[in-house]
């Protein structure tokens, strides 16, 4: 990570995950001054992922990333800078005493139920004989699953499984929630569906690190944003919590947090990395083994993470934004803060309290940097948000 001098103004960014090292990269190439500030000791954000000194595994710190995308430009952008592999998905979950496979496709409804069904037969049967096809207009995630799923499916797989990562019932959480897991009437138990999918070779604090790698960009660890550090600067970019920002004068945004228990095992635990348990008298959601993530490398001794959620207090990370009615009436009052604000723009998950896939992530960062290079041109007021949170 490397200065130099700068042609143009000096930046403030907060944050050094993706949303700021994208931006930084950017704006560094562009010819301003980019200084990068993260609290934590490491660079890299919630992708964070380390080798693990005593099994060789690659960890990846903040549970499991697996890079998806159909953004051409995104895909081009990240295999600029490392190596990924192939890399499938492969989810399954233990309910009722089985391993199936996930999302549900048509392996898992022929084993749950028993039967031998090709695609068409299983499709009729769910439709005429498992799905309540009286909802016309699923607005919850339990609606969305009793039409689609049916109750037997629904109560396996997804409610114990999502009272636990959500806490609360699926019929007070929205029905989007749900629409990111298709169901399939063929064997394909891709978790994913998107054209382009892998896993970085070395890992992504690796790629992030040679993003950052540029002349232009200093990066400084263990450093807390402070309103004091924007001093001097033409404009900051904050990949913090939003309400942070404001010192949560308006009251907390809310968010899920997720504590691993790490524990080391010989050999192979469960033969896959992500093994999710449907039922609410399990009390953890998965079990993520991470050699399984780099399936091209051999480890004999191996990592796992029992992955607990439950409601963050304020010295928990964040993780998931919860974006319920009443945390979207505060996001909105914050938003209005930001907007009266100057020169700073909002971005990254926690800047825009959204959930965000790391392509989206890349490709808003891509965009953030150059509409701010379009604004300074035209001389116009760069907005807080690119993105609007709501
Ligand atoms: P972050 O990575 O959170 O980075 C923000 C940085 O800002 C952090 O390093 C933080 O320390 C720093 N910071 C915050 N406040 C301050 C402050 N006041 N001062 C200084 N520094 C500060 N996406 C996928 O595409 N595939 C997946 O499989 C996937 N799995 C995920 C699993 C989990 C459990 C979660 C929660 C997310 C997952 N994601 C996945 C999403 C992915 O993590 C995000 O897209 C990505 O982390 C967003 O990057 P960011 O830079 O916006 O935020
Ligand atoms: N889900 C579930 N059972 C599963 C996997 C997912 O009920 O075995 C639900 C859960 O509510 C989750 C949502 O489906 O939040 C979306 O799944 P995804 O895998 O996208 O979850 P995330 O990436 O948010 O953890």
């Amino acid at each position: 990570m490397t200065t130099s001098a700068a042609s143009k103004g000096k930046i403030l960014i907060v944050g050094a995950g993706l949303s700021g090292a994208v931006i930084g990269r950017h704006l560094a190439q562009d010819g301003y001054g980019v200084t990068i500030v993260d609290s934590r000791d490491h660079i890299g954000g919630n992708c964070h992922t380390e080798r693990d000194a005593e099994s060789g595994v690659m960890v990846h710190v903040y549970g499991p990333h697996i890079f998806h995308t159909d953004d051409e430009e995104v895909w081009d952008y990240v295999n600029t800078f490392e190596t990924f592999m192939p890399y499938k998905n492969r989810v399954k979950t233990t309910s009722k005493g089985q391993v199936f496979s996930l999302p549900v496709n048509l392996h898992t409804i022929n084993q749950f139920f028993d039967k031998t069904m090709r695609p068409d037969e299983a499709r009729q049967f769910i439709t005429e004989e498992q799905a309540d096809t009286s909802i016309e207009d699923p607005q919850t995630f339990e609606e969305q699953a009793m039409r689609f799923v049916g109750k037997e499916l629904y109560e396996a797989f997804f409610k114990g499984y999502t009272m636990k990562q959500w806490g609360c019932h699926p019929s007070e959480l929205p029905a989007s929630i749900l629409k990111r897991l298709p169901v399939r009437f063929n064997y394909d138990d891709n978790y994913f569906f998107h054209k382009f999918q892998g896993m970085p070779q070395n890992g992504y604090t690796v790629m992030i690190e040679r993003m950052l790698d540029c002349s232009g960009i200093e990066v400084r660890l263990n450093t807390t944003f402070s309103a004091e550090m924007a001093e001097g600067y033409e404009h900051v970019f904050y990949a913090g919590p939003l309400d942070g920002y404001f010192d949560y004068k308006l009251g907390r945004l809310g968010y899920r947090t997720l504590d691993f228990e790490r524990f080391n095992y010989e050999g192979d635990y469960q033969g896959c990395a992500v093994m999710n348990y449907g039922e609410v008298d399990v009390p953890y959601t998965r079990i993520t083994e991470h050699k399984h993530f780099a399936p091209w490398e051999n480890h004999e001794k191996s990592v796992c993470y029992r992955e607990f959620s439950r409601a963050a207090e304020p010295a928990d990370i964040p993780y998931y934004p919860i974006r319920q009615v009443k945390e979207k009436a505060l996001l909105s009052e914050y938003v209005e803060l930001a907007n009266a604000a100057s020169g700073v723009t909002f971005v990254g998950r926690l800047g825009t309290y959204r959930y965000l896939d790391m392509d989206v992530t890349i490709r808003e960062a891509l965009d953030t940097a150059r509409g701010f290079v379009e604004a300074q041109q035209k001389g116009v007021k760069v907005p807080a948000f690119f993105v609007a949170p709501v």
